[in-house]
């Protein structure tokens, strides 16, 4: 057997400034990773350079700063490239996020190229960014919108699956890791059933990158994204992945400068991807920052990160499974680090409001995923979702003030 490598948890903490806050008065304990991580000094100190001494528009410019940031956005898409195994930086669009991503798909692949009676697949744990965007292209274009069902454990149910892809099946778009039940999904078997029924598939990859190793080319996947804030990046920048054939075929999503090759009142001719679907100054700091946070995680590496995150997962579900009436929403076999967790008695809302008073930042809430909490019949959960940076002491914390709010609304 492999020997585990090693990961010194307080000294990673140091790297995260926020985290040696206080919160209404405790110790920070930030559990919340997945609607947003935290940032390591690296990234923040890496955006704060660049905007003191290197900020310049990019692409246009003749001058040195301009050219030096065109560069470091450029090796940023490098390092993206080399982050999820694609094969050409030109398959790395920078987008806002995840939710741009799939309205990027949603609009230059979906709206150009599926007709009427044409069908997409979701599922029923899907984040909203991932149902809106399909449902809207269904009423525009007459499309139909399937959606794999889940079992209690908070699975999808392959079987039907099977039954639903038929010869009208365009797109296959499923989450890698649900959001609001942890669960990861074998993505590699879902692509390789649905390119053998002639679809497509994008992968919402929102809640995976973070977590585990992605290799697009060993997915097999159409398309790919994630958004830079979740992945200890900042906010307003993320990725869409696309194999070139589909990224040359499909629209472009946003039109104006950069875009372009060239230009008449007659006729314009686009650029080629990826410039075809970044129209418009981007995000140049966040751009850097995003390759800044990409190095980070290079850096620790995903075996020691995914390690720490099970240790943290399953002693976490051990601690808040010893508390009377407590019930996981989300018990696959395969999960990512985070519980969701509801009580008979007590509304989500009002145990989130009490952690919150023990310096404790949990979610609560439907989690942008109505339909799934419609299917395990529960109006919200409570969710803490963990980083590598989380220790075992802020579960023991967690647990503890759980209980504790259990009493209070005794
Ligand atoms: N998909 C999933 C699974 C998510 O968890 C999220 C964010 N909660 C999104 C999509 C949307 O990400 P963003 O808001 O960063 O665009």
């Amino acid at each position: 057997m492999m020997a585990a490598p090693f990961f010194d948890v307080q000294k990673v903490r140091k790297d995260f400034p926020i985290l040696s806050q206080t919160m209404s008065g405790h110790p920070l304990v930030y559990l919340d990773n997945a609607a947003t991580t935290q940032k390591p000094r690296q990234v923040i100190e890496r955006m704060d350079h660049f905007l003191r001494h290197e900020n310049a528009n990019i692409h246009r410019g003749v001058y040195r700063l301009s050219e030096d940031a065109t560069r470091f956005c450029d090796q940023a898409r490098s390092k993206v490239r080399e982050f999820l195994n694609a094969s050409k930086d030109s398959e790395i669009i920078f987008v806002r996020g995840a939710t741009e991503a799939i309205n990027l798909v949603a609009a230059g692949f979906g709206r150009k190229l599926l007709k009427n009676g044409d069908e997409i697949i979701i599922s029923a744990m899907e984040h909203h960014a991932n149902i809106v965007p399909w449902q809207a292209l269904c009423q525009e274009k007459g499309l139909v919108l399937r959606v794999i069902p889940v079992n209690d454990r908070g699975e999808l149910d392959l079987e039907t699956f099977e039954k639903l892809l038929g010869p009208r099946t365009y797109l296959v778009a499923i989450t890698h890791v649900s959001n609001a039940l942890g669960t990861v999904n074998p993505v590699k078997e879902i692509i390789k059933m649905a390119h053998h029924a002639g679809a497509c598939v994008l992968i919402d990859g929102a809640q995976s990158a973070p977590h585990q190793k992605v290799d697009v080319q060993e997915m097999d996947c159409d398309f790919y994204c994630f958004s830079g804030h979740k992945i200890y990046g900042p906010t307003g920048i993320g990725v869409l992945y696309g194999k070139e054939k589909h990224l040359l075929a499909m629209d472009p999503y946003q039109y104006g400068g950069d875009m372009i090759e060239t230009v008449s009142f007659e006729k314009t001719t686009y650029a080629l991807p990826p410039h075809k679907f970044e129209a418009g100054t981007p995000a140049i700091a966040e751009i850097i920052g995003l390759g800044e946070a990409v190095d980070y995680l290079k850096a620790i590496g995903f075996a020691a990160i995914h390690q720490q995150e099970k240790e943290l997962l399953d002693y976490a579900t051990k601690k808040l499974l010893q508390i009377p009436g407590l019930k996981i929403i989300g018990t696959a076999a395969e999960k990512e680090s985070l519980i969701s967790f509801v009580f008979d008695q007590i509304h989500p809302h009002d145990m989130g409001t009490v952690l919150g008073e023990f310096g404790i930042a949990v979610r609560a809430g439907h989690h942008c995923a109505m339909p799934l909490m419609k299917r395990f019949q529960v109006p919200a959960t409570t969710r803490a979702s963990f980083a590598f940076y989380n220790t075992k002491v802020e579960v023991d914390v967690l647990a503890a003030a759980v209980l504790r709010a259990t009493e209070l609304f005794k």
